[in-house]
């Protein structure tokens, strides 16, 4: 009340932007979701506020502030549900915990079936959620168009629309709220959160970490943690390890903001296209990854082409819409899609990483189960099978076609 009658004069700031001490417990690379919902857990959760969160640029700069907001849990494998679920579940209460909007709004998701491979792939999942009682269930073409009348079904299609999978948990929030919420808590806890400055190199001594060198000098710490999607392995070779990831554009588009006409998420899987609308009113449209390893941010305008025509194909009506702007991140991906959040070989030394284009949505269940790794060095149930030992054990967790971005 006091901030809005002021005319935006003496607000106070929402966090703190501190000088970096010589030393912290944990220091944490990367000030997007992962990084600040982990400071925040180890300070709520575990009693360790004495903590830096280094951002080489703004908080929420990279890919928390260039996704396309889709929350949802409609994974196939069991580890991936019972996580995704949790952390879709934690949205619904987050503006409440931590005290700051986020605009989180269940919408509901579609998935187009296109193929009878989809077909199957969709029954496998909604059977594989109902143990978790998370809802994905088959719906008709007829029940399609009533729930999303912008969609014309054509008989002739090249790929005519077999039905849909209905996923009413999901929803979207606003993604820098969601970065602004954990910064402001995980300030309020102690946790010192510093901007524009770049981790150049971590230390080492007796196959431990010690501490990092930064724009703003040297910074010791006993425990590391890296949470810098689209750039897990650069920063993870500062440390001598080589991590099983590569790195791609995802890029995405909003429209010029419309009247309400569309109040689900739409995903087109065969397609490569997806698309919700914003309380603000824009559409806003994600596709398939570029395929090429990239650390520019931007991508080939053919991958947006490929978008805008299956949009057209599947509602003709929006090839009148105007498009606002364009973008891309860089996404990191394992092969098998799904994300490591582990400790490493080198001591003291922790990953959340890799999370490719699904890691929105894992931010408050990413964030206290990293922490609670972090600080007891034991990785808890909901995230052992996502370890990096995964790979030399065999046991990776197949998610091509739940992480959407690779099928
Ligand atoms: C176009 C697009 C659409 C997407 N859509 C969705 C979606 O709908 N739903 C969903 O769940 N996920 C989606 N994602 C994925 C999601 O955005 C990411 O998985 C998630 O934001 C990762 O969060 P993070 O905190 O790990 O990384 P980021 O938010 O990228 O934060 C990492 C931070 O580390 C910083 N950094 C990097 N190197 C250094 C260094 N050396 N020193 C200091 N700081 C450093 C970066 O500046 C950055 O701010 C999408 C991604 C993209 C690109």
């Amino acid at each position: 009340m006091r901030n809005a009658l002021s005319y935006h004069e003496r607000w106070s700031e929402a966090w703190r932007s501190p000088e970096p001490k010589p030393g912290y417990d944990v220091v944490i690379i990367g000030g997007g979701g992962h990084g600040l919902a982990t400071a925040y857990h180890l300070a709520r959760d575990h009693g360790i506020g004495n903590v830096a969160v280094l951002e080489k640029g703004w908080l929420g700069g990279g890919n928390t502030g260039r996704n396309t907001v889709t929350v949802r849990s409609n994974y196939l494998r069991d580890p991936s549900i019972r996580f995704f679920e949790r952390s879709r579940r934690l949205y619904e209460d987050l503006s409440a915990t931590l005290n700051f909007n986020v605009m989180f709004s269940r919408r509901g998701q579609i998935d187009l079936i296109q193929t009878w491979a989809k077909w199957r792939d969709v029954r496998r999942r909604s059977l594989s959620m109902a143990l978790v009682d998370a809802e994905y269930t088959i719906i008709t073409p007829g029940e399609i168009v009533r729930r999303v009348p912008l969609v014309e079904l054509d008989p002739k299609a090249r790929l005519p629309i077999l039905g849909g999978a209905w996923h009413p948990g999901a929803g979207i929030a606003r993604h820098d709220a969601v970065a602004w919420g954990y910064a402001r808590a995980a300030d309020a806890a102690g946790v010192d959160i510093i901007q524009n400055c770049e981790v150049t190199g971590i230390r080492r001594a007796g196959g431990r970490v010690t501490g990092v060198e930064t724009t703003r000098g040297t910074i010791m710490a006993p425990r590391i943690s890296v949470a810098v999607a689209g750039h897990a392995s650069v920063v993870a070779a500062m440390a001598g390890l080589r991590l099983p990831i590569e790195t791609v554009p995802l890029q995405a588009f909003v429209s010029a903001p419309l009247k309400p006409v569309l109040d689900v998420v739409l995903n087109c899987p065969a397609l490569h296209v997806y698309l919700a609308q914003t309380d603000k009113g824009e559409l806003i449209i994600g596709g398939g990854a570029d395929g090429y390893t990239s650390y520019a941010q931007r991508g080939s305008i053919h991958v947006i082409e490929q978008s805008v025509a299956a949009l057209i194909d599947l509602m003709p009506r929006l090839g009148r819409v105007a498009m606002l702007r364009q973008w891309a991140g860089m996404i990191d991906l394992a092969w098998d899609t799904s994300p490591i959040i582990s400790t490493t070989p080198v001591g003291g030394l922790f990953v959340d990483v890799g999370w490719g284009s699904g890691g929105f949505k894992a931010i408050p269940a990413s964030g206290e189960a990293f922490a609670q790794l972090i600080a007891t060095g034991e990785p808890p149930e909901l995230i052992r099978p996502f370890g990096l030992d995964r790979f030399l054990r065999g046991r990776p967790v197949l998610e091509t076609a739940g992480a959407s971005n690779r099928e």
